[in-house]
């Protein structure tokens, strides 16, 4: 596993350098890199997706025990060392911003239940909040994010963090903080403190694709009453909100922020059913 002079061997032979504006910090701690794995629980029946491989600190043992193994990079100056070390194991790097990709690429066998990722932290939310739409049976997820995003995903209601990445994906999984990667643990060191996560899917679950957009929606004017916010979205009309709100015993004057994730639930049935 990468080591510090590996990973700086490695963009040197290539030619390669960080590009600051994609959020490439290489992983170059051998601990680390193992106990992100190991979170994984990699076998081979286990159909990986990562996103954003970068030089491939994680690729290369992932894709030797995985089943199947797919990654989606942004960035194409790493297609030679990332096909020097996946394509000759049977897996595959598809070239796209995560953003832009659509599921529907790939092929059902490769349709993954464990995703890794040590997230480009300029678009870590948007890219968590869209592997949850894309892939609801997942079922684990082992994310590299840096502090401030931690606090976002564990927010509770009240607080000035909480907002649709803590309750969706609380509403998806069982979320645990499991340790802490300092600045020195990549290549170039990021200006935060990092922490890994994990998020494993909950028992039972039937994911809806609208609870997204009904979240997003409520948190869009966040200072504004759920009724404004849904309404303004054209979600559904203000009496109907106020009057699911009252069935709920909330006051018609709530906001996003006060409801629990469950809350979010039950207002989502109310006003679709
Ligand atoms: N996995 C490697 C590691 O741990 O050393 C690299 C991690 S680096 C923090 C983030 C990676 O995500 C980079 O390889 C970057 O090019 C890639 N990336 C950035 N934006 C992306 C996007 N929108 N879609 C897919 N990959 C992206």
């Amino acid at each position: 596993m990468m080591n510090k002079q590996e990973v700086l061997s490695i963009l040197e032979q290539y030619g390669l350098s960080a590009t600051k504006s994609l959020g490439q910090n290489f992983l170059c701690n051998p601990d680390v890199i193992g106990r992100i794995l190991e979170l994984a629980e990699i076998s081979d029946s286990t159909r990986v997706l990562e996103i954003g491989p970068g030089i491939g600190a994680l690729s290369e043992e992932a894709v030797s025990r995985a089943g199947k193994y797919v990654a989606v990079e942004i960035d194409r100056s790493f297609f030679e060392r990332l096909s020097a070390i996946i394509d000759s194991c049977g897996g595959r790097v598809i070239y796209s911003d995560y953003l832009q990709f659509a599921p529907s690429d790939l092929d059902p066998s490769e349709v993954p239940d464990v995703i890794i990722s040590n997230l480009p932290y300029y678009v870590m939310t948007p890219i968590i909040l869209k592997v949850l739409a894309d892939f609801p049976e997942c079922r684990k997820m082992v994310y590299m994010v840096e502090e401030e995003a931690e606090a976002r995903i564990f927010a509770k209601p009240g607080t000035k963090q909480y907002g649709p990445l803590a309750v969706l994906t609380e509403l998806f999984g069982v979320k645990k903080k499991e340790f802490i990667v300092d600045r020195n643990s990549f290549v170039p060191p990021p200006n935060t403190t990092s922490a890994v996560i994990t998020i494993t899917r909950r028992e039972g679950l039937s994911w809806k694709n609208g609870w997204s957009r009904f979240v997003e929606s409520a948190f869009a004017l966040r200072r504004k009453t759920l009724v404004n916010s849904l309404s303004a979205a054209g979600i559904s009309d203000k009496v109907k909100v106020a009057g699911a709100l009252r069935e709920m015993g909330r006051q018609e004057t709530a906001r996003a922020e006060e409801l629990g994730p469950d809350e979010f639930v039950r207002l989502y049935e109310i006003l679709t059913k």
